[in-house]
């Protein structure tokens, strides 16, 4: 089969230009996939974009998330335009926030206060510091695999790429990047997911010092691994008795996993919850809400919250119509169903040809495994075969089918790729030649 050819003659000059101005030619080090690979967008409307190439595409990597309606969703850009109209920001509030808040409170019962912030990393700041304020507190705990934004205290993660599986050591904890100074590490405990001996004897050890325990219970960073109800459970146990903030990171799972997020499938009820992605649809708006007598520690003498920016009238009128949508009509039963329909169209392909796979994570946001059980950790993910995935992903990027590269970014739906049938077809056959091609190339690279 003669591989696929796309052309990004005008993706590659763009680069080649904006490199003169900006690191990389992007402005996330994510958004580089090459010299020649890396893409510009010219627009994105529903669950499919368009490069400067006029290449079309149907994304599932969907900015990581926030397009939960589609992109350009006519009815939040009306309510986005609405809120144009307000003014922006004034260092002032507006009547929208108690609005939006009152509906985030009903629909999430362990926000019974909320907080406005720009975005997930800032959100999660905003969690730590509150459970410090109000524990008095320094020490936090993390699990291993999860994200919780661009901040030092949260940069520390388990260095398993580098480990060995089955070695009786712990993976080294390493910062995500350099200019994270070693002192901030002091205060971060790291956890693998799933282990609830571990967990125990984390807090035998660590809990009276601890301030809070920071938990995405569908790592969305990390191959969209699940954490068992069981383990969350015991989360929540093990915070109350040694007095520790439960802070459940909802940024990608959110109002994308169900109404009430992963901590209402899970009926778990954390002290602290934050949200972002998803809750306007992609206009920079996050939350940080949680318990009320927690939540009034943001006082004057108590914690500081705050921020030029924060509950912008355009992104709180986005976020209004969003979660009234997602609130009040099946959007989110759509784009679920898009995701079992995807997987079980997947692994038709994948059985038809013998090859082992396995999913893991929620319909709307899903990751695909070549092993017969998905990673309950994410040790576990090192010892998955990823070299089928990441060939794959680089096929289907030719074929018009946007997923990241990296198979430990889960596949994001949304209600727009529910709602066009050719979103489903289109991308099946090309998941089914992208298949055969990886198929012949793994095949070429083993007799070579
Ligand atoms: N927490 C989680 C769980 C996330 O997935 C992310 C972003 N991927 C963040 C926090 C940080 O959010 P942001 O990129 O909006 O700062």
């Amino acid at each position: 089969m003669p591989p696929p050819h796309r052309d990004l003659s005008r993706s590659n000059a763009q680069f080649r230009k904006a490199v003169k101005r900006l690191p990389l030619g992007v402005s996330s080090t994510f958004r580089y996939w090459g010299d020649d690979r890396t893409i510009y967008v010219k627009r994105g409307k529903g669950g499919r974009l368009w490069d400067i190439d006029d290449n079309a595409y149907v994304d599932y990597r969907l900015a990581y998330g926030p397009a939960i309606l589609g992109y350009a969703d006519d009815r939040v850009d009306a309510a986005a335009r609405r809120g144009m109209e307000v003014g922006g920001v004034f260092a002032l509030s507006t009547e929208m926030e108690f609005t939006v808040a009152d509906r985030i409170a009903r629909m999430v019962p362990a926000a019974e206060l909320v907080r406005f912030s720009n975005s997930g990393t800032e959100a999660v700041m905003a969690a730590l510091r509150l459970a410090r304020a109000h524990t008095g507190r320094e020490q936090y705990l993390l699990v291993e695999g999860s994200y919780h934004g661009l901040f030092d205290a949260a940069m520390w993660q388990a260095n398993v790429e580098d480990w060995t599986p089955g070695s009786n050591k712990d993976p080294e904890v390493i910062p995500y990047g350099k200019g994270i100074p070693p002192s901030v590490r002091q205060l971060a405990h790291l956890t693998p997911m799933n282990d609830l001996q571990r967990l125990e004897d984390t807090f035998k050890a660590h809990g009276e010092q601890l301030a809070a325990m920071l938990i995405e219970p569908i790592q969305g960073n990390c191959c969209a691994i699940m954490a068992r109800v069981e383990y969350v459970q015991l989360a929540r146990q093990l915070c109350d008795r040694y007095g520790v903030m439960l802070i459940i990171d909802e940024v990608k799972s959110g109002f994308r996993v169900g109404k009430g997020g992963i901590q209402g499938l899970m009926g778990v009820r954390p002290d602290i919850t934050t949200f972002a992605k998803a809750v306007a649809n992609g206009y920079p708006i996050a939350l940080v809400a949680g318990r009320e007598d927690v939540m009034r520690s943001f006082r004057y003498g108590g914690a500081s919250h705050g921020g030029t920016y924060t509950a912008h009238s355009v992104s709180l009128a986005a976020a209004d119509e969003c979660l009234r949508i997602l609130d009040e009509t099946p959007a989110l039963e759509t784009l679920a169903q898009h995701g079992r329909n995807l997987m079980t169209g997947i692994s038709r392909i994948l059985n038809a040809r013998g090859i082992t796979h396995s999913y893991s994570g929620h319909p709307s946001m899903f990751g695909l495994f070549f092993d017969a059980i998905p990673p309950d950790n994410y040790r576990a993910w090192k010892t998955s075969d990823y070299t089928f995935y990441d060939t794959m992903a680089q096929y289907l990027h030719d074929l018009g089918v946007i997923v990241e590269p990296d198979s430990r970014e889960p596949w994001f739906m949304c209600e727009s790729h529910g709602l066009d049938p050719a979103c489903l077809t289109e991308t099946l056959a090309a998941v089914e030649q992208a298949v055969d091609l990886t198929m012949e190339q793994l095949a070429a690279e083993a007799a070579s």
